[in-house]
């Protein structure tokens, strides 16, 4: 007998369920509630639209009822809220939004994928003019027209996530003047301090204002304007303003049905993504998912796994027994003219977890460039790797520009596969000039890493080199004088890598030694050469002199 499925919300986990459905059950009956007007939207291209690089609004309605309808013969209806759940009957309560009607709809298996909403702090003022968020096409035609018709000259972005900083380059290259607002150290959470500082040091470069450790405390109307107040008293008046605070998950419709709710608020699912209620499946950023690497129940909102669950709710649903395995968190950002990329967990969170987990750890940080030196328009990329004294690769962040999507993804590929920094040295990729280099950035970093698990080197930090005491710790700079002089870590004593032999009398013997060049290459044979001279108390800087000074920029900057 054919099933009767029903599912609430038409974008990406709700759509991706239906279709793939379709493609293996010709037979089943398939309803979709969407209570907004439009299915199907391509949310993660709004910024774009905004800022003017999309340019025609059609391009982000990816699929329309009437395509869906015709090609999956499913039945669309849009505008329709699902208001409750009577698991006991198994019907759904819809409001039709077009004339204000409701009516009941049965079910045999019924799929949640009613996404996220935005988080809106208790901030007084929240609710003032000019303050919009960012979640779908009507909020998007909301900003569009402000912009269009008011012509803002600035804007403040609460919030320094990734769509707070899609929307901060959209703006800004509107001709707005922005300035990002962030309570917390740093912008984009997934990464770690110092890779999060290249990225402010960035977004100052372009002439945004940057408050970090600085939220809004209130929002106060003041003529047309409305004004950001900041926790330290800064008044910053904008003609309009991006809350962008994150995302909860929507489980209201789930809570009030009696679904369990996981520890996080997303509603919790097994591995094959049902609920407690095994006719009711769930799925996107509305549920609790295992992140892949802590094993810990984590929210994590993303498209590729909400699409990624579609087709395995549907093939559940359709008697095709698969798992989910859980999320790691492979994401990327266009900042600016940098990009910022993340995968499994960061040492943040390792910190936090590390005991519990009983998981030590090792991060190393290196530089490499995008393609070889001699062909032109190389850009170097920070690339942190983060991996337990196993070798085995937890996490990873890479910012640059060209290049870091496909390093990054080769690393989720890799921790996916739950490979070692071993592994990463053996990765044959495809390399001509113009590409890569004939050992990848990716390469580089997992030899880096067996170098520190081989023994060969250890790896000394920013944080140690910017706090050592130098009546213990001998700073040694190997970079050329020229280098040097252009700025160096205080107290840190210049001797280029090719006279080190020559001058090993200059090093002390009886003090620990961190060795720094520009980026830890040169640095890293600094250290072989004093090691095997009986120096045994060297470490290198990992990301060198250029991890500290970005990170040193920044703290000025703050
Ligand atoms: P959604 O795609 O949000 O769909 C949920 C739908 O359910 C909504 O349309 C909602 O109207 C509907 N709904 C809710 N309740 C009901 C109800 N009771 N009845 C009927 N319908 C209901 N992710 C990335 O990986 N990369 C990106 O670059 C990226 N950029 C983004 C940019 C923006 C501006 C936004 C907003 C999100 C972005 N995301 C990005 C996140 C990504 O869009 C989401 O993770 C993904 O869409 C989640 O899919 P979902 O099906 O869970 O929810």
């Amino acid at each position: 007998m054919s099933k009767k499925v029903v599912i609430v919300g038409g974008v990406a986990g709700g759509a991706s369920t239906a279709a793939r459905l379709r493609r293996i059950d010709e037979r089943a009956e398939i309803i979709l509630f969407e209570k907004g007007q439009y299915i199907s939207f391509a949310n993660c291209g709004l910024p774009y639209y905004i800022g003017g690089t999309i340019k025609e609004r059609k391009k982000l309605l990816v699929q329309t009822a009437e395509a869906m309808e015709a090609r999956f013969n499913i039945d669309v209806r849009e505008l329709s809220e699902v208001k409750r759940i009577d698991r006991q009957r198994k019907v759904v309560e819809v409001k039709n939004l077009k004339d204000g009607r409701n009516y009941e709809e049965n079910y045999d298996v019924l799929v949640l994928s009613p996404g996220a909403v935005p988080v809106k702090p208790p901030i007084p003022g929240v609710d003032s003019r000019n303050i919009f968020t960012l979640r779908d096409i009507p909020d998007t035609d909301s900003i569009k027209e402000f912009l269009n018709e008011k012509k803002p000259k600035n804007a403040v972005i609460a919030g320094g996530g990734f769509i707070g900083l899609e929307m901060a380059e959209s703006l800004h290259s509107a001709g707005l003047k922005v300035d990002i607002v962030v309570a917390h150290e740093q912008v984009m959470s997934q990464l770690d301090y110092s890779m999060a500082a290249i990225v402010h040091n960035h977004i100052r470069s372009k002439g945004c204002g940057l408050h970090i450790k600085d939220g809004v405390k209130a929002f106060e109307p003041e003529g047309d304007k409305t004004v950001a107040v900041l926790q330290s008293g800064k008044r910053i008046p904008a003609d309009m303003i991006i809350l962008s605070k994150g995302v909860r998950p929507n489980n209201s419709l789930a809570k009030e049905a009696g679904l369990e709710i996981g520890v996080t608020g997303g509603i919790k699912v097994n591995e094959y993504l049902q609920t407690s209620d095994p006719n009711i499946y769930a799925l996107g950023d509305a549920i609790e998912v295992t992140d892949y690497v802590s094993g810990k129940p984590a929210l994590i909102a993303l498209a590729g796994p909400a699409n990624k669950q579609g087709r395995i709710v549907a093939n559940n649903i359709a008697g095709r027994r698969e798992s989910y395995k859980g999320t790691q968190g492979t994401a990327i950002a266009k900042v600016f003219d940098i990009v910022a990329a993340s995968t499994g967990v960061n040492e943040k969170a390792l910190k936090k977890l590390g005991k519990e987990l009983g998981k030590d750890y090792i991060t190393t940080t290196t530089h490499s460039a995008s393609h070889a030196g001699y062909y032109p328009g190389g850009k170097l990329m920070a690339v942190k790797i983060i991996y337990t004294p196993e070798g085995r690769v937890l996490g990873a962040q890479i910012v640059g520009s060209d290049g870091v999507d496909k390093r990054i993804d080769y690393i989720a590929i890799a921790i996916r596969h739950r490979m070692t920094v071993h592994d990463m040295q053996e990765f044959e990729l495809a390399y001509a000039p113009p590409f890569s280099s004939a050992k990848d950035p990716v390469n580089m970093a997992g030899y880096v890493g067996s170098n520190v698990l081989n023994g060969d080197v250890k790896t000394a930090y920013w944080y140690e080199a910017m706090n050592a005491d130098i009546s213990r710790t001998f700073l040694l700079d190997v970079r050329e004088p020229s280098e040097y002089q252009k700025g160096h870590i205080p107290n840190a004593v210049n001797i280029p890598l090719d006279q080190i032999r020559s001058r090993l009398k200059e090093i002390p013997r009886d003090k620990e030694i961190i060795v720094n060049c520009q980026v830890g290459l040169r640095s890293y044979i600094g250290a072989r050469i004093m090691m095997q001279n009986g120096f045994d108390n060297v470490r290198n800087l990992s990301g060198g002199y250029k991890t500290y000074s970005a990170v040193e920029a920044d703290m000025k900057s703050i």
